[in-house]
């Protein structure tokens, strides 16, 4: 999207207003199955957590993906959007019995990631087909908060209890139909990821009425100038290659999964904020704009550098700045940064805003959560409103003090 038009936006919905290029999303879409279209079964199942306007949801339907969900709300969200219950796949990590039980009782995909839910569930249940969150223990990335695979992390069942994954099933009869890993947000090295598969393979071959294998995610996407990203195509000719040799040896044309969040939306996305001032300090410029880690967390999270770019003086010099935020916090967005030239009230725009942005998005000092506008076939459609002071107060009682 240019710089205009996304001004335009700015204009017409106000600031701080986040916005998604439909037309990124399913070029992104495109791409990923494309690079699996050597495999004759296969699944996008895609992360509702990165992104979860129901008008973002109903795009990914129009395209024929599924959804992958991790709570019971996600699933309502999805069948809201019109998905059918057999293109959403539930993968919780810690939630109640009860829960997982309203989500099978719905006729979603149950994914589960530990030996006690497994048990009570198979044994209530045995004729509801499950998946099994392994983990492989493999790292992914070297930044532990994005690695869910490694050895101490909270998500899946070991590898090493395989035994007694087994043990379960047998006592039980349960229907295993689907093996399952996610081994982090990171696949920066496709050998990596293709290790950590062939893990998944030899799990696969203990049960013998398997529908799908599904890979996670954990797909790249470059965020500032020298990022490097997952090599889609690359990975793609190499998994499934080696997915449909497994197939063979298996006896039978399993469904490869995937469920990606960030690839599909993350550079879609441009978060638009206002400078309200620009204030020199002894030792920096800081612009301050209208938002903080309420609206997004990612670089205080994560460390994620998002591209900022003056969308209201894009042919400027380009001098050195900090931005940061409005509340009362260190909210730094980024340090010695080169911008074109900032005056107070221009338009700066946050690039890779798209996942994990919006959705993570508080009221934290009371301020409101932005407003979302889809840009699609052309047009700009206001797909949330901006909060107002009625959200703040909505659920919150009065008692008589
Ligand atoms: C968050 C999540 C994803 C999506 O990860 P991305 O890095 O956004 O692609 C996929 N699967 C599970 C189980 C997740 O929790």
């Amino acid at each position: 999207m240019n710089s205009r038009t996304l001004l335009q936006i700015a204009v017409d919905h106000g600031s701080p207003v986040y916005v998604y290029n439909s037309e990124k999303i399913v070029s992104q879409y495109k791409r990923l199955t494309n690079a699996f279209n050597k495999v004759k079964q296969v699944k996008i199942n895609y992360a509702v957590k990165a992104l979860s306007n129901v008008s973002v949801l109903k795009l990914m339907n129009s395209l024929g993906s599924g959804l992958d969900t991790v709570s019971i709300q996600e699933v309502k969200l999805g069948m809201l959007a019109g998905f059918s219950p057999e293109n959403i796949i539930y993968t919780p990590n810690g939630v109640s019995l009860e829960e997982i039980e309203h989500a099978a009782s719905l006729g979603v995909q149950i994914n589960i990631d530990n030996l006690s839910i497994l048990e009570q569930f198979g044994t209530k249940f045995p004729k509801t087909p499950v998946c099994i969150r392994i983990n492989p223990h493999v790292m992914a990335g070297g930044n532990t908060n994005i690695s869910v695979g490694h050895i101490d992390s909270k998500f899946g069942i070991s590898i090493h209890q395989i035994p007694h994954i087994l043990r379960i099933v047998e006592n039980t009869k349960m229907n295993i139909n689907g093996i399952h890993m996610h081994t982090g947000s990171d696949i920066l090295d496709i050998d990596v990821f293709l290790y950590a598969s062939e893990i998944l393979f030899e799990t696969a071959k203990n049960f013998s009425d398997l529908e799908f294998i599904d890979f996670g995610s954990g797909f790249k996407v470059p965020y500032k100038e020298g990022d490097i990203e997952t090599n889609i195509e690359e990975f793609g000719k190499k998994l499934s290659k080696r997915f449909n040799e497994f197939c063979k040896e298996y006896g039978k044309d399993l469904t490869l999964a995937f469920e990606p969040g960030k690839f599909l939306v993350s550079e879609a996305g441009y978060f638009l904020t206002k400078v309200n001032v620009v204030k020199q300090t002894t030792s920096t410029v800081f612009a301050q704009i209208d938002s903080g880690f309420n609206h997004l967390i990612r670089p205080m999270l994560y460390g994620s550098q998002h591209e900022i770019i003056n969308i209201s003086n894009p042919k400027g010099r380009e001098r050195f700045y900090s931005v940061v935020g409005y509340i009362c916090e260190t909210d730094t967005f980024a340090n010695n940064r080169r911008i074109n030239e900032i005056t107070e009230g221009d338009i700066l725009a946050f690039k890779n805003a798209g996942a994990y942005c919006y959705s993570m998005a508080s009221n934290y000092n009371s301020r409101y959560r932005p407003a979302e506008v889809l840009w699609h076939d052309g047009k700009a459609h206001l797909i949330r409103k901006r909060e107002t002071f009625d959200d703040i107060l909505k659920n919150q009682v009065e008692i008589a003090l």
